[in-house]
Order: structure tokens, then C-alpha cells, then sequence
């Protein structure tokens, strides 16, 4: 089986649309949650997820333009955008997003937007944050969004306080030792230095997943985003990878 694993689109269309030709064909899509905020296409990256996502759980930026989390939270430019991202959504898509749950169990995969503990909001960065949360699923393998940044956790090797790790791209790797907490990476908007689009295939048969990295027409999402009005802090760091 041929598992599309996105996260983190952000209303992103372009990136997305990148995404999706360049897997190929798939058996199923999940999707871990952020499908809006900070990008200019909300609505057309919802109607695509609900189409297409077999799984989809909410992210703290699907809770936020739903009025569920407080702003205040947010900096300067994620809070413009929100803002801007509340005013855009249909009906439709806001009828979507709300009905998302912040956690789903499939075989022996859970999926979750920040981490098994707390499924909406918390940044798994650390192997002490790992290595605890893995108390908070059953299942051998969680995916987790959120970070905007591809890494493995492995089980063993966070409890002895090793840091997560990123494969090589395009290559498969087995996550067969032990249990596994992983994040494909950011669709959208990638934060680890790298603009170009982050997703994974995965197979659940057989527990091998492929993190793939590519680029993709970023000055056009800028040119949307500069006409949507988006905050320009948020238009530049999309080219930065930031
Ligand atoms: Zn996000």
C-alpha cells in the first residue's frame, strides 16, 4: 500500500499541487493537520484535502481560523494571517475543518498535528519530549506534523537522549526497530533552512517510508500571497525556508 503522508500545507495550492504530481499515484492521502493559515489559497487547499485525504486530523492554525485558540498565542504574522484566513472561508471549508479530529488510530499508525501527548499544540523537538511521549500512543508508528521540519524519532535511541534524525531523501527506510515517532515535514512551509516542499510515502504493510524533498514554484505562492495582502514577513521567509 501507497501512503501519501502531507502535513503542514498552509494554503499553500502551489506547493500542494507539486506535491501531489510528483508522488504519483497513491492508495490513500493523510494529512496531519495545518491545511490553512499563513497562505493564500485556504479554501482550495481544504476542498482538495477533503476530496482526496482518506485521514485528516486538525492542526493549531485549522483550530485557530476556527476561533478556537486564542491569537495571543501567535506572533505578529501568524495572527495577520489568521485574521485574514477567518474572513476567506467558506462556509464549506469552515464545516470541514470543525469536524476534524485532533487524533486518529489506523492499524498500527496513530497520527496526530504536534505530538501524542498534546495532539494540537505541542513541538516535538527534544529526545526528553520524545522519549516521554511515547507513553501517549499504543500503536508502533505516530506521524506528527507541527515542527515544519522532517525527523525520525526513534523509541531506544530518545530515552538514551539521542536527538531525532533525518534520512537521506529518496532513499527507503524501514521503521521495523522498535517504535517510531516521525514528521514528513512541511508542505507549505518548510522551516529547516530548506524552501523546497517536504511530504513522505509510506507503507503500512510493511513500515517503510520515503521522505522526499522538492522544489517547487515558490515566487508564484509569493505572488499570491503579496496580492492576498499577507503579511510581507510571511512572503519572505517562504523563499528562505524559514
Ligand atoms: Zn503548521
Amino acid at each position: 500500500m501507497r501512503v501519501l503522508l502531507i502535513t503542514d500545507i498552509h494554503a499553500n495550492r502551489v506547493a500542494l499541487e507539486a506535491v501531489v504530481q510528483d508522488a504519483g499515484a497513491v492508495d490513500a492521502v493523510w494529512c496531519l493537520g495545518d491545511v490553512v493559515g499563513y497562505g493564500p489559497r485556504p479554501n482550495e487547499c481544504c476542498v482538495w484535502v477533503e476530496t482526496h485525504a482518506a485521514i485528516t486530523v486538525v492542526g493549531n492554525h485549522d483550530w485557530a481560523a476556527l476561533g478556537k485558540l486564542d491569537l495571543d498565542d501567535f506572533n505578529e504574522g501568524a495572527r495577520q494571517s489568521t485574521l485574514w484566513t477567518v474572513e476567506q472561508l467558506t462556509p464549506y471549508a469552515y464545516q470541514w475543518l470543525d469536524a476534524l479530529p485532533n487524533r486518529y488510530i489506523e492499524g498500527e499508525t496513530t497520527l496526530v498535528h504536534g505530538s501524542p501527548r498534546h495532539p494540537v499544540w505541542e513541538y516535538l523537538l527534544r529526545p526528553a519530549q520524545a522519549a516521554a511521549n511515547f507513553e501517549y500512543f499504543d500503536t508502533s508508528v505516530c506521524f506528527v506534523g507541527h515542527t515544519h521540519a522532517p525527523a525520525i524519532f526513534q523509541e531506544a535511541l530518545a530515552r538514551r537522549g539521542e536527538p531525532s534524525y533525518v534520512p537521506p531523501y529518496g532513499e527507503p527506510i524501514a521503521l521495523t526497530n522498535g517504535r517510531y515517532l516521525v514528521n514528513p515535514g512541511s508542505v507549505g512551509q518548510p522551516r529547516d533552512g530548506d524552501p523546497r516542499a517536504a511530504y513522505a510515502i509510506y507503507d503500512p504493510d510493511t513500515c517503510v517510508i520515503e521522505f522526499r524533498r522538492l522544489a517547487y514554484d515558490v515566487e508564484l505562492t509569493q505572488r499570491q500571497m503579496r496580492e492576498a495582502g499577507l503579511p510581507e514577513s510571511l512572503v519572505v521567509r517562504l523563499a528562505r525556508g524559514l
